[in-house]
């Protein structure tokens, strides 16, 4: 079973990189949970955010965050509308589903006439 956090929104920040001082690399970045197997594919609620510098390459970890930035961030985190969550079944489970539940009405049609018989 593979999940893996697939992008859902890209904001670009204003504010000033802690790292670089550039005023124009800075990235937010909104991400959802998905898993995907065999037979199902789901979107779960788990949602997570990254800030990003492109100008000096370098993720900027909360514990350097400005007040403006976490107050940039706070504002689009109430904005961000992430998917809903879902869970579908893929065909190879539907016809799982389908071919046991065939053998099983066999099954019971073979029971009954056993006795007719
Ligand atoms: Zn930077």
């Amino acid at each position: 079973m593979a999940d893996r956090f697939i992008t859902i929104k890209e904001v670009a920040l204003k504010n000033n990189c802690p790292e670089c001082y550039n005023n124009e690399g800075l990235q937010l970045t909104f991400k959802q949970k998905f898993m995907e197997s065999n037979f199902y594919k789901s979107i779960t609620q788990e949602t997570k955010h990254i800030l990003h510098c492109n100008t000096c390459n370098t993720t900027i970890y909360p514990i350097s965050w400005t007040d403006d930035i976490e107050r940039v961030v706070k504002y689009h985190q109430r904005a961000f509308a992430p998917k809903k969550p879902s869970f579908k079944l893929k065909k190879k489970a539907w016809l799982l589903i389908s071919v046991t539940l065939m053998v099983l009405a066999a099954g019971i049609v073979l029971f009954v006439l056993k006795d007719k018989l």
